[in-house]
């Protein structure tokens, strides 16, 4: 664990460092002990982009929900094939879906946000420990306004729920600026995106929202709490920055 003053003045330093910058330190830094966590989002793929640039021997992990829209798992594929990467897969407990499924319905999320979270954690957020156990940092695309707690995000913090460095390097970016980075370079992306999804998750759970709409008002969209919109893989408690799962 860094210290604390150490880890401010990291952020200090990289507050005007550019995405690739902020990489680029990742690297040096932890080496093959850092991975993307990639949701394969617009954001995801320009991070990937340019990790590769620095390192083709990047790791990049994802969760496999088994719920994923069709056109993620063809994203996969072409991106397994534009940069040559072997995606590192984690996927729930079978077990423990069966058991969730048997008890709440294969539909369980809309039936209240209790099942909604039930599921996100045994899909998402155990498969997302186990990841994590085998790195020292771990990569997000989290953007400073995409709201919620994302407005206070660090660019580097200290994850103490998983012993682990998290990595924002595109904090500070726009989804214009993303957008832009995407199309300079070709990056293959979600066709999603082009049909209204600007964030894209489990297919059931992500619908496309209407210009001018918040960008994650398609998540959970029966859902009347907006703060309630996460799955548990980036909620920070403001006191600790740790992750509460
Ligand atoms: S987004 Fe929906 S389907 Fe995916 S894990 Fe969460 S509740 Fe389950």
């Amino acid at each position: 664990m860094p210290a604390e003053q150490a880890l401010a003045d990291l952020n200090e330093r990289l507050e005007s460092a550019s995405p690739q910058e902020v990489l680029r330190w990742a690297h040096d830094e932890l080496g093959s002990g850092v991975a993307l966590m990639s949701s394969f989002g617009l954001e995801d793929m320009a991070l990937l982009d340019m990790l590769w640039r620095i390192t083709p021997q990047a790791r990049v992990m994802t969760l496999d929900t088994q719920r994923l829209p069709t056109e993620t798992y063809t994203l996969f594929d072409q991106a397994t094939a534009r940069y040559g990467i072997k995606i590192e897969a984690f996927y729930p407990n079978m077990d423990d879906v069966r058991a969730m499924v048997e008890e709440r319905g294969y539909n369980l999320f809309y039936k209240g946000v209790d099942n909604r979270k039930m599921c996100c954690a045994v899909r998402k957020v155990e498969p997302l420990g186990r990841a994590l156990s085998s790195v020292d940092g771990w990569i997000t695309g989290l953007r400073r306004d995409q709201g919620m707690d994302r407005g206070s995000i660090d660019i580097v913090e200290w994850d103490a729920a998983h012993d682990a460095y998290k990595i924002s390097p595109l904090a500070n970016w726009t989804f214009d600026q993303v957008r832009e980075y995407i199309d300079e370079n070709s990056v293959p992306y979600n066709e999603l995106h082009d049909k209204g999804f600007p964030s894209l998750g489990c297919a059931p759970c992500t619908r496309a929202v209407q210009p001018g709409e918040d960008i994650r008002a398609g998540r959970w969209w029966w859902e009347s709490d907006p703060n309630a919109k996460e799955c548990g893989l980036h909620i920070v408690e403001a006191a600790t920055h740790t992750p509460a799962v």
